[in-house]
């Protein structure tokens, strides 16, 4: 997660693997918590950020997240969804 200083005003991408629903959060807040579950912060890869999601996915109710690491000055909801299909691929 440390990756994301190199890149200011990047964004964690959260997104669901069966369907197309994704979230994007501060980084910071994503390391603040993972320290809070004391699984380290800075440390954790990004992809392994997904592995500690403990909820379901809102619209379809699955548990198949990906995360990724995405620089967007305007991150709307079509591009979230454009990057989604880009990272499965
Ligand atoms: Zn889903």
């Amino acid at each position: 997660m440390a990756d994301h200083r190199r890149y200011p005003g990047c964004r964690l991408l959260l997104f669901c693997g069966a369907c197309t629903w994704s979230k994007s959060y501060r980084p910071e807040r994503i390391i603040a918590r993972l320290q809070e579950l004391r699984v380290s912060g800075h440390t954790t890869p990004v992809t392994d950020v997904a592995k500690r999601v403990g909820w379901n996915c809102p619209s379809c109710g699955r548990m198949r997240w990906g995360s990724q690491l995405v620089y967007p000055a305007e991150l709307d909801e079509r591009e979230a969804r454009r990057l989604v299909r880009q990272i499965r691929s």
